[in-house]
């Protein structure tokens, strides 16, 4: 199975993410991931990220394109892959057909959990993430059973840099912009399912699945 994720910045892509690979066993590709972990290990892909990142751009496209590609020719992708992130402008979804076509590897559909703008600033401010393996947790909405520790391997947990009220607003701003043409672009191509993000996680997974299991 060979999906997308999309939605804004807090929508709970990863969040839902952890559902879907738990369920399906599909990798989870998220190249925001794939750049913090660079960033972190100091490799040339990290330094060339981290200017953008830091002011809440989009890395170019070149770059980005490069690194998906590399990623869903590995051999776990051949059972399917979940992408989280991208793509997020026309160019990077029309890069994302040729990879996918050549590495016959063809996208099945594209799930956009939908949450209300406003809903989104208190999202990602309470957002915590596990220094280790990547959690997303939520100090209101979904604390860990110990504060400031993962539940699934005891990590550290930690406040993204750009999660901040700040660059918040800039993130969205940015992603509102072109979450449209991307979403006009997967309905005319008839793969796009729209879910309800704003429900609790459990309910917005049970959706997803009942769309996948029915439709795939
Ligand atoms: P994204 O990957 O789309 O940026 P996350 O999955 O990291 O979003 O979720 C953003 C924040 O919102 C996290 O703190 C997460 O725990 C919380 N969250 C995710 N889904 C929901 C939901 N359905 N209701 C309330 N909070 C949620
Ligand atoms: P969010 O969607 O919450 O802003 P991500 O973790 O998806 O967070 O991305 C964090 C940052 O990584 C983005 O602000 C951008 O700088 C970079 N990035 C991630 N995905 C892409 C992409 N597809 N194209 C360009 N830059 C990206």
């Amino acid at each position: 199975m060979q999906l997308i994720l999309m939605g804004l910045p807090g929508a709970g892509k990863g969040t839902q993410a952890e559902e879907i690979n738990e369920k399906y066993g599909i990798p989870h590709i998220s190249t925001g991931d794939m750049f913090r972990l660079a960033i972190k290990e100091g490799t040339p892909l990290g330094k060339q990220a981290q200017g953008y990142m830091d002011e809440g751009a989009l890395v170019p496209d070149e770059v980005t394109n490069g690194i998906v590609e590399e990623r869903l020719s590995k051999d776990d992708c051949a059972k399917g892959y979940l992408l989280d992130g991208f793509p997020r402008t026309i160019p990077q979804a029309e890069a994302l057909d040729k990879i996918t076509t050549k590495l016959d590897r063809q996208l099945d559909y594209v799930i956009h959990v939908d949450v209300p703008e406003e809903k989104l600033l208190e999202r990602l401010t309470g957002r915590r993430v596990c220094s280790t393996c990547g959690s997303s947790y939520h100090i209101t909405y979904n604390p860990p059973k110990v504060e400031g520790v993962c539940d699934k391997d005891g990590g550290v947990l930690t406040q993204r840099d750009d999660d901040t009220a700040e660059t918040v607003q800039k993130r969205l701003t940015v992603n509102i912009e072109q979450a449209k043409p991307l979403l006009d672009f997967y309905k005319e191509k008839g793969i796009l399912i729209t879910i309800d993000g704003d429900q609790p996680i459990d309910k917005v997974f049970t959706d997803i699945q009942a769309k996948l299991d029915n439709e795939v």
